[in-house]
């Protein structure tokens, strides 16, 4: 079979599987469950983690940074409150709060919150000013999940902007999920150096709808982020992908009850 008819035939396969409704959508709640009461909107906060684990999401992702003393700290931005946190040490960067009043959670904080239920950890490397550090964070987040025992493909995976991260942690952890976010290589390319899946902004899978049974034939994991509206939902998930990471997992929660 041609390429071009190949790839008409995987797109056919994916739409008649997701038609038929043999491969449920993992809902994946994105920086925890934040826009409801119980976690005082905030995301990355351990109240959001908590919320997203007493929903009964598939999962719940959230980002991390490297303080200027090397601890793990959970936040979205590179600074919180203009506090830069690769130039702070973590004590410095506990003097300033999130906006529900929570300190910035450390990794630390995080996975004691995270071992309390089965919610997925997926736990997203944010690229540091440098190669080097973005490297040393990702080997920091793998010792930390082994010191609390959640070093284990089915509690935590892993997602990031850096290949370099995805690359290495395809090396240091075979067998765990581990998504590339960047959304400009295709299945083949990622899947040639090793790294187990893509979690791309849902317009990548409009311009090459065909990514997603490309990289299903390649035994690839499939998400896509971050999707909030109805349609896109239903569009997604008669695409077939395995994960769909959402901020109104309630939401997604019906769309997928619904097909
Ligand atoms: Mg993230």
């Amino acid at each position: 079979m041609n390429p071009f008819k190949q790839h008409i035939f995987l797109l056919l396969a994916a739409f008649l599987l997701g038609g038929l409704s043999l491969q449920a959508q993992k809902i994946c709640a994105h920086r925890g469950y934040w826009k409801c009461e119980e976690a005082g909107n905030t995301q990355n906060s351990i109240a959001s983690l908590r919320a997203a684990q007493q929903n009964g999401f598939w999962g719940s992702e959230f980002d991390v940074h490297l303080t200027a003393d090397d601890i793990v700290v959970v936040n979205h931005d590179p600074s919180l409150n203009g506090i830069s946190i690769r130039k702070n040490t973590y004590k410095r960067l506990l003097r300033t709060r999130l906006s529900n009043g929570e300190p910035i959670p450390s990794l630390a904080d995080y996975l004691r919150q995270g071992a309390q239920s089965s919610c997925m950890l997926v736990l997203e490397i944010k690229p540091q000013k440098t190669v080097h550090r973005t490297l040393a964070l990702a080997k920091a987040c793998v010792e930390e999940l082994r010191t609390f025992q959640l070093l284990d493909s089915t509690r935590v995976m892993f997602i990031s902007f850096s290949f370099e991260a995805c690359r290495w942690i395809a090396e240091q952890l075979p067998g765990f999920g581990n998504q590339y976010l960047e959304g400009d290589k295709d299945p083949e390319t990622v899947h040639a150096a090793g790294i187990g899946g893509i979690d791309y902004h849902y317009t990548v899978f409009h311009r090459h709808p065909d990514w997603v049974a490309r990289a299903h034939a390649l035994g690839m994991d499939v998400n896509a982020w971050t999707v909030d509206s109805k349609s896109e939902m239903e569009y997604l998930r008669d695409l077939g992908v395995d994960v769909i990471t959402t901020n109104r997992p309630l939401l997604l929660r019906e769309v997928l009850e619904k097909q």
